[in-house]
C-alpha cells in the first residue's frame, strides 16, 4: 500500500459519550452540539453577544460585536464595551461564595498543600495591585512573571489585569537568556519572582536568574521577591529588590479595579519556539477571556462543585487559559501543581497521558481510586491512537470522556475538540470544532480549500473568532506575515490535518514536518505513530533528510525501551515496523537509536534541530526554549558514527 498524506485515517473505533461524561452537561445530545454549531457559524454576531452578555459582566456593554479582517489583519470584538477581567474572574465570585476554594495548591512535597478561598484570593491580588500602583506600574506597562507554580503566581497575573498592566509570563524553567530577551522585547520595568523554586526536590535558583537576566538592563526599576524557600543566601539588590511579603502584606485588602476596554491587551506570551524564534502573541481582554470562559465550560463539561485539575504551568498558553482565565472565569476550584510528574515518583501525575510516563507502565495509576475523574483532557502534540487509548482505559477506566484539545496560544483557547458530554470519540482524532470555529483544508501549492470528507490538506481558519490573537506583540508585520500572507483569507495554523468519512479532524503534524519522498507527502505524525506499534521503542521522532534520488529520505529517530537490546536487530526491527505499517514507500533509510529527543521546556520535539544535525548545519538558530542543550551533541556523535 501506498500512503500518503492524501491519505485518510480509517477508523472504526468510535466511543458514545459515557454516562459519567453526561453528568449534569451543557448539552444534553449531540444534535444540541450540531444547532449551536451552525447558529454559531450562521450568525456569529448573534452567537458572540448572546454568549458575551451570559458569559461576562461588564462595567459598560457593548453595542459593536465584530470588525476587522484577516486580509487586514486588524480584528477587534466588543470594540466599544469596558470590563476588567481580575473583577470577572475573581470578585464576582468572591462577593458571592467568599468562602468556596478558589486555589487548591499541591507543592513539591506530597506534604505540602493548601485551600485558598475566593476571598482570601480576592484580598491577595488587591493587596498586590495596590502595591503595584503606588511603585507607578499603570495601565498598559508590562510587568514580568518569573515564578514557580504558586498561589502568588496566579495573585501575580491577576493583580496585573486588575490594574490594567499587561502581564508576560516566563516560565520558571527557562535561562537568563530567555528571560532577559522577553523582558527586553516587552520593556518590563518590574519582574516578579520568587527566591527559588523547588521541582522534583531541584532547587531552581529563580532570583539569581533573574539577577543574571538583568544585569545589563537598566529599565527594571523593580524585582518583587516571594519569599518560597527562604534561602537566606539571596542577595537583595538595594534600591531595586524588594521582599514580597514586607510590601504587599501592609497593603490595603480593597482595590477598584480599572475598566479596560475590550482590546486593551490582557497578556503577552510567547510561543513554544518549536519552529523557529519564539513569537511574542498579544491577546485582548474581552474577546479572550470570553473564548477561554466558554470552552473551560463545554468542553470540559464543567460543573458547578468540580474540581478542575490542568497540571500545564502558567508559563504556557494552556495554563493561562485553563488554569487561570477560564475555570476562574466560571469560579472553579483550580489545582495548582507545583511539582513534576515523577516526583516522588510516577505515581504523582498520572493524569496526564505522558510518553514517557507510560514508559512507567500501568501500575502507577491502578493502585489510585481515580473515581472522581470524569474528562481526561490531552494537549500540545498529536496524540497516537495507542496513547489514547492507554489513557483511556487505564486511567479513564473506560468511564470517562477523552478530549484531545487542538489548539495553539495564538488561538487563545481550544479549536478543535469532543465536546465531553455529547460527541462520540476516536482515539487519536481531535473530532470536531468548537463553536464559532469554521476549519479548512487548503491544498498547500494553489491554497484552495478543498472541500467534502475523507481529504487532507493545510489546516486553516476561515473567519475571526473573539480569542484570535491580535498581534505579535511589538512586530505586526511578523504578525501579517505569519498568519495571514501564504494563504490570504484564511488565518494559517502552520499545521496540517486529515478530514475523515465523518468529518472528523487528524491533526497530523507541522507544515513544515511534512517529508516529500519522491513527490509522495508523508506526515511524521502517522509514522511515528507506526512506531510506537514496535513494543520496544519508547518514543520516536521522524523526518525528512536530503537525498539526491528521492528529494528527501525518511530518517527515524528512537529511544529503546531497554538499551541493552541489540541495536542493529532493533534497527532492521524498526524498518520492518514501517514497511509494514504504513508501506514500502515509507521505508526508513536512516535509523539513530538516541537516548532523548531535543524538546522544548513544554515538551515538544523540536524536529528542526533534527533536520539540520542530519544535514550537518552548525547554526541551530534560537535555542532558548530547548530544555536540554546537551543533546545536540549527544546525538550529532550518534549521527556522525
Ligand atoms: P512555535 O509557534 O514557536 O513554533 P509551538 O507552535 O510549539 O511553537 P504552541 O502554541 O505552544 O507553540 O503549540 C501549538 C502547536 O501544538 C500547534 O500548532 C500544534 O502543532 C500542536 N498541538 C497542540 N495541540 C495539539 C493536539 N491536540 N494535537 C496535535 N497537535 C497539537
Ligand atoms: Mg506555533
Amino acid at each position: 500500500m501506498d500512503f500518503e498524506m492524501e491519505d485518510v485515517p480509517v477508523c472504526d473505533v468510535i466511543y458514545q459519550p459515557t454516562e459519567k461524561a453526561k453528568y449534569n452537561a451543557h448539552l444534553s445530545s449531540f444534535d444540541e452540539y450540531k444547532k449551536l454549531y451552525d447558529e454559531s457559524i450562521r450568525d456569529p454576531e448573534s452567537f458572540w453577544k448572546k454568549m458575551a452578555h451570559e458569559t461576562l459582566s461588564w462595567d459598560i456593554p457593548f453595542q459593536k460585536v465584530s470588525s476587522g479582517s484577516f486580509q487586514d489583519a486588524n480584528i477587534k470584538w466588543f470594540e466599544d464595551g469596558y470590563l476588567n477581567a481580575c473583577y470577572n474572574c475573581v470578585d464576582r465570585h468572591a462577593n458571592k461564595n467568599p468562602n468556596k476554594v478558589a486555589i487548591y495548591w499541591e507543592g513539591d512535597q506530597t506534604s505540602e498543600s493548601r485551600s485558598i478561598s475566593y476571598l482570601e484570593m480576592k484580598n491577595e491580588i488587591c493587596r498586590l495591585a495596590n502595591y503595584l500602583e503606588s511603585i507607578g506600574v499603570k495601565k498598559g506597562d508590562c510587568v514580568a512573571i518569573y515564578m514557580p507554580m504558586i498561589p502568588e503566581a496566579v495573585y501575580a497575573m491577576l493583580a496585573c489585569v486588575r490594574i490594567g498592566a499587561i502581564h508576560s509570563v516566563v516560565f520558571g524553567g527557562f535561562s537568563d537568556e530567555a528571560l532577559k530577551d522577553r523582558i527586553i522585547d516587552a520593556k518590563c520595568r518590574v519582574v516578579i519572582t520568587a527566591d527559588e523554586g523547588v521541582r522534583g526536590g531541584k532547587v531552581i535558583h529563580l532570583k539569581n536568574i533573574v539577577d543574571q537576566a538583568i544585569e545589563s538592563v537598566e529599565f527594571v526599576k523593580t524585582v518583587l521577591v516571594v519569599k518560597r524557600t527562604g534561602e537566606p543566601s539571596i542577595q537583595m539588590k538595594a534600591d531595586r529588590d524588594v521582599w514580597y511579603h514586607e510590601k504587599v502584606s501592609t497593603q490595603s485588602k480593597d482595590h477598584k479595579p480599572v475598566s479596560m476596554n475590550s482590546e486593551d491587551l490582557l497578556f503577552i506570551l510567547y510561543t513554544s519556539g518549536s519552529t523557529g524564534k519564539p513569537k511574542g502573541v498579544a491577546h485582548s481582554t474581552a474577546g479572550y477571556l470570553l473564548y477561554a470562559s466558554l470552552t473551560f465550560k463545554y468542553v470540559f463539561n464543567y460543573a458547578e462543585n468540580d474540581i478542575f485539575g490542568c497540571m500545564a504551568d502558567v508559563g504556557w498558553i494552556t495554563g493561562h487559559s485553563y488554569v487561570v482565565y477560564g475555570p476562574l472565569c466560571n469560579g472553579a476550584t483550580i489545582v495548582l501543581f507545583d511539582s513534576t510528574p515523577f516526583y516522588p515518583d510516577a505515581s504523582r501525575y498520572w493524569q496526564v497521558v505522558d510518553k514517557a510516563l507510560r514508559k512507567a507502565g500501568d501500575a502507577f495509576p491502578l493502585k489510585y481510586d481515580l473515581s472522581s475523574l470524569r474528562v481526561l483532557g490531552s494537549v500540545g502534540e498529536p496524540i497516537n491512537p495507542e496513547a489514547w487509548q492507554w489513557y483511556y482505559d487505564k486511567i479513564g477506566r473506560n468511564k470517562c470522556a477523552l478530549v484531545d484539545t487542538y489548539w495553539q496560544t495564538e488561538t487563545g483557547g481550544i479549536v478543535i475538540t469532543p465536546i465531553s458530554s455529547v460527541t462520540p470519540t476516536k482515539p487519536g482524532a481531535a473530532t470536531l470544532p468548537f463553536f464559532g470555529i469554521e476549519p479548512a483544508l487548503l491544498d498547500p501549492h494553489s491554497g484552495h480549500e478543498i472541500s467534502g470528507n475523507g481529504v487532507c490538506g493545510v489546516l486553516a481558519i476561515k473567519s475571526p473568532w473573539p480569542s484570535i490573537t491580535r498581534t505579535v506583540y511589538g512586530d505586526h508585520e511578523r504578525y501579517k506575515m505569519t498568519y495571514f500572507t501564504q494563504y490570504p483569507g484564511y488565518y494559517f495554523t502552520g499545521d496540517s490535518a486529515a478530514r475523515d468519512s465523518n468529518g472528523y479532524y487528524w491533526i497530523r503534524g507541522r507544515v513544515d514536518d511534512v517529508i516529500n519522498v519522491s513527490g509522495h507527502r508523508l506526515s511524521t505524525a502517522e509514522i511515528e505513530n507506526a512506531l510506537i506499534n514496535y513494543p520496544e521503542c519508547a518514543e520516536a521522532a521522524v523526518i525528512g533528510k536530503p537525498d539526491e534520488i528521492t528529494g528527501q529520505s525518511i530518517c527515524v529517530f528512537c529511544i529503546l525501551r531497554n538499551p541493552n537490546i541489540d541495536k542493529e536487530k532493533a534497527k532492521t526491527d524498526i524498518i520492518k515496523q514501517v514497511r509494514k505499517s504504513i508501506g514500502p514507500i515509507a521505508t526508513p533509510k536512516s535509523v539513530y537509536l538516541v537516548p532523548d529527543l531535543p524538546k522544548t521546556r513544554s515538551g515538544k520535539i523540536m524536529r528542526r534541530l533534527l533536520r539540520k544535525i542530519v544535514s550537518g548545519e552548525t547554526n541551530f538558530g534560537d535555542l532558548t526554549t530547548l530544555s536540554d542543550p546537551s543533546i545536540i551533541n549527544k546525538i550529532n556523535i550518534i549521527v556522525s558514527q
